[in-house]
């Protein structure tokens, strides 16, 4: 049986939902231990810069969309010879006692690496659809670039200025001049499949894929329940009323750092009006028309999101009339 699918049947989630398989006990009451754990010498990296990550092909495999043909955590050793930056080394934590490492690197040497034969450089969201890592490291690589992206953006104190020490194997940034402390963050996005009856409201925005129509989503706002947020994001998007929401299941979202929390929401009202600024178009679909969409049978070619993203699957449990499987 395929990773995901085992995974999957583990922990009652859907098989090949990306970012979730992370199977790696956080550690968190170890992270101080970060100096000793870097001289373990079992201990493997992943490197990350900006949306890049660098995979290794993994022996026997040759092409570039080979599924589970790479890995992405390799020898500390190598991933700092290759220009990994063990001093912002973050503990993403222990697998059987071995700890793994996320190393921040420099854009300018991702050229030289894309050369290397056994590596290839990429982009994590690619990573998730073509699902080239087993799905535990796909979860730890969702870790590993959320955390690279907010130390990017948290190198000085906002309170003062003033430039942080990084702590706690990377999970705390320190400010010496006022002894601020900053901690990493996770953004709250909505995603509602809005229905009903027997159809389901999908929208087009116009950064999508061409023929691809998904689930609504926004940001949570400050003060804002998510079932309100599912409400606003409905009204505003596509005019459309709705009323009871349902939580379904979540996914990690890291580009750059949020969470999605899927939903279901019952529509109240049916005529769309579109907020143009964010939708190019939104319309009803029939559960057997989203079907050809999931299956990317549709006589126009319409398709949905694949199926490593969150609204893939929320779209599935309206199509299938079942309840998804407990997260
Ligand atoms: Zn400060």
């Amino acid at each position: 049986m395929a990773t995901s699918e085992r995974i999957a049947g583990e922990l009652g989630c859907w098989p090949h939902l990306g970012y979730v398989g992370s199977r790696l006990d956080r550690a968190s009451e170890r992270r101080a231990e970060t100096p000793d754990m870097l001289r373990d010498t079992r201990a493997l990296a992943c490197l990350v810069a900006g949306e890049s990550v660098v995979l290794r092909r993994l022996p026997g495999t040759t092409g570039d969309d080979e599924a589970g043909g790479f890995e992405a955590l390799i020898d500390l050793g190598r991933a700092v010879a290759l220009g990994g930056r063990v001093s912002e080394a973050c503990l993403l934590g222990l697998a059987d006692g071995v700890p793994h490492f996320v190393l921040p690197l420099h854009a300018a040497s991702l050229a030289a690496l894309a050369e290397a034969p056994d590596l290839r450089v990429t982009d994590l969201r690619s990573v998730a659809v073509g699902e080239w890592v087993s799905a535990e490291e796909l979860g730890e690589l969702a870790t590993a670039k959320a955390m690279i992206a907010w130390h990017a953006r948290r190198t000085f104190c906002s309170n003062c200025a003033h430039r942080l020490h990084v702590a706690e194997g990377g999970w705390r940034r320190e400010c010496p001049e006022c002894g601020a402390q900053h901690f990493p963050r996770t953004d709250p996005v909505v995603i509602m499949l809005t229905h009903d009856g027997d159809n389901c409201l999908l929208g087009r925005s116009p950064r999508f894929a061409p023929g691809m129509w998904s689930c609504l989503a926004g940001f949570v706002e400050p003060g804002e329940t998510f079932e309100e947020a599912v409400r606003r994001e409905t009204m505003e998007e596509a005019g459309i009323r709705t009323g009871a929401v349902r939580y379904v299941a979540s996914q990690p979202w890291p580009f750059p750092m949020s969470v999605m929390i899927g939903t279901h929401a019952q529509a109240l009202s049916r005529e769309i009006t579109i907020d143009a600024n964010e939708l190019e178009a939104a319309r009803w679909f029939s559960r057997k028309e989203a079907k050809l969409l999931l299956t990317r049978t549709h006589p126009d070619g319409l398709i949905a999101p694949p199926r490593m993203a969150i609204a893939h699957h929320l779209i599935r449990a309206f199509v299938e009339g079942r309840d998804p499987p407990a997260g």
